[in-house]
């Protein structure tokens, strides 16, 4: 079974300059979408844009800082406007602040919650208009399995994470009238730079093999299918939902 109702449809995803958004751009041009891909690094999404197209597909670069008001609904004038239609967005851009409760600034709690929570509601938000005018549209929230969790000196990435979930409910179930599905996805833990410097490290590395059953960690490009299966025409009766994608850790004891 090959995934249908990509071809010809405009997905802008953020965070696409390395790890899991990129692998999610590459995936969803591969299924036939035309991607606008978002983030900071503006090198990183020419030569991202650059592979693509080589590979005969079709992508725009939009760099931008999702944090910044002025820069997100630019980016969504941007993909709206390049092919005509904006009908998928995923929300992946995602940072995190280590730190210990008891150390933590207002400023740093609120730094993680604008760019993983904030500007995911912000996108969503000025998308949907666009959406609702083609008749409908998908939205992809990238959480983490530890929006589930209590985890040390992680308060900000966690709420952030619960946050995304909650918002993924309540715009399912008020967009549900305008065809525009909402889910999140919650990776276990994918080998990219956010998480590197935790799995190469040795002791916490076997540690946290340990508590997966699947005793490896996840490919960004895994997340990536399963996050263009969310935007096919095979998930459209899938709302709401989050969807573990941890090689069986969240449900382990
Ligand atoms: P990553 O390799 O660090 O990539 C993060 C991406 O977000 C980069 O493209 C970065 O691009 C972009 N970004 C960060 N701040 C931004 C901003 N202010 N504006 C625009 N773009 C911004 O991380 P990843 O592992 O691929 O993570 C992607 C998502 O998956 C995140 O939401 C993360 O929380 C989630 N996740 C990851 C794991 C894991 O184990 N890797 C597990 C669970 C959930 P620039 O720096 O170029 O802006």
């Amino acid at each position: 079974m090959e995934l249908t109702g990509l071809a010809d449809k405009t997905a802008l995803v953020t965070g696409a300059s390395r790890g899991i958004g990129r692998a999610i751009a590459v995936v969803l041009a591969q299924a036939g979408a035309r991607v606008v891909c978002c983030a900071r690094s503006q090198e990183q999404l020419q030569e991202l844009c650059a592979q693509i197209r080589a590979q005969g597909g079709q992508a725009l670069a939009a760099p931008a800082d999702v944090a910044q008001p002025q820069d997100r609904r630019r980016v969504i004038e941007q993909a709206a406007g390049a092919w005509g239609s904006l009908d998928i967005l995923v929300n992946n851009a995602g940072i995190h602040a280590e730190k210990p409760a008891l150390e933590l600034s207002d400023q740093e709690l609120s730094r993680v919650m604008e760019v993983n929570f904030f500007s995911m509601f912000a996108l969503a938000r000025d998308a949907a208009p666009h959406m609702i005018k083609a008749g409908g549209g998908r939205i992809v929230n990238m959480g983490s399995f530890w929006g589930q969790k209590g985890v040390s000196r992680q308060l900000p990435y966690c709420v952030s994470k619960t946050a995304v979930e909650a918002m993924t409910r309540c715009l399912a179930v008020e967009w549900a009238r305008y065809n525009i599905q909402v889910n999140t996805v919650a990776p276990g833990h994918i080998l990219t730079e956010i998480s590197k410097p935790a799995l190469e490290d040795e002791k916490i590395g076997k540690d946290i093999l340990r508590r997966i059953p699947a005793r490896r960690v996840g490919e960004a490009e895994e997340v990536a299918y399963l996050t263009a299966f969310l935007c096919s025409d095979q998930a459209r009766y899938l709302t709401g939902h989050l969807y573990y994608i941890d090689g069986g850790q969240a449900i382990a004891w």
